[in-house]
């Protein structure tokens, strides 16, 4: 079997009420990179943040964080587009767009969501909805727009997958050249009162690998939004899939509060259990033909 590539999401726009751990300024994720590294990992998933945790879109803020990930480590540095936060087409990528003039900052991949979905959170024990109105959209057209200047920048595109059906749109990307191949998809499982994606749980797994297509043209990951990650990721790691996890996901109060190295040691030891071996940064390069 393939080397298993450990994708950490250290921080998304958690704060530290449920994990201190969650690592903001750049300074701070430049030792969770070096950390991360030490501990297995291969790809280093973040969003820029400001000091007091408020999310930062500048792209000297990027710049500032791929820096010291960089003089820390050789980790595979993905981005995020900035999710809902920041409106407008070429608004979502222009940091992108502006890092990939550096060489020394250029990010080699950045995930694109192939679909839209409510992002309401449902609180089950109140039986109410937290907000009732928020949608997060993502046309046919900004997603080839979003492929079509990734190329000319030569930054890989990474399909991230709420649902099946964006895994379909995520082909038709790839059928049309947009995205190329092997593609790695990110398998986003949705926790904690999200409901516009298929829950943490071998069935909710079951339910991405019946519209993932059996040959090569895909190498898929997992990841756990606001939930556990550790049952799918143990069935990831024996099915052949990879593993993105991550405090900026869950605090992980199983653990006791761990940090992101933490989580990459359990599933480093998940691995060793199946006999799958674990993937360099250039492994993984190798592995994604980046
Ligand atoms: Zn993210």
């Amino acid at each position: 079997m393939k080397k298993l590539i450990i994708e950490v999401r250290v921080n998304e726009y958690a704060m530290r009420d449920g994990n201190p751990h969650v690592p903001w300024t750049a300074e701070e994720l430049g030792r969770d990179a070096a950390a991360i590294r030490e501990a297995g990992a291969s790809i280093i998933h973040f969003h820029a943040r400001g000091a007091d945790g408020s999310p930062a879109h500048a792209t000297a803020d990027y710049a500032a964080a791929i820096s010291a990930i960089r003089r820390a480590s050789d980790l595979i540095v993905h981005p995020t587009l900035g999710q809902i936060t920041v409106a407008g087409q070429d608004e979502r990528i222009r940091h992108i767009v502006e890092l990939s003039r550096d060489p020394a900052l250029k990010p080699e991949i950045a995930a694109i969501d192939t679909g839209s979905a409510n992002i309401d959170r449902f609180d089950a024990a109140t039986r109410t909805f937290q907000t009732s109105n928020k949608v997060y959209i993502n046309s046919h057209e900004t997603l080839m727009l979003f492929c079509k200047r990734f190329a000319e920048i030569g930054v890989r595109p990474v399909i991230s997958a709420w649902n099946g059906p964006f895994l379909r749109s995520g082909r038709a990307l790839m059928d049309m050249g947009l995205i190329p191949e092997p593609a790695y998809a990110l398998l986003v499982h949705c926790e904690g009162g999200l409901l516009g994606g298929h829950p943490a749980t071998s069935s909710g797994l079951a339910s991405f690998l019946s519209h993932m297509p059996h040959d090569e043209r895909i190498e898929w990951t997992v990841c756990a939004k606001f939930g556990n990650l550790f049952p799918v990721a143990m069935q990831a790691i024996a099915e052949g899939g990879h593993v993105a996890i991550g405090i900026g996901d869950y605090d992980y109060p199983e653990l006791g509060r761990p940090t992101n190295a933490d989580l990459v040691r359990e599933i480093v030891r998940m691995a060793r259990l199946v006999g799958r071996e674990i993937a360099t940064p250039a492994e993984a390069r190798e592995i994604l033909r980046l």
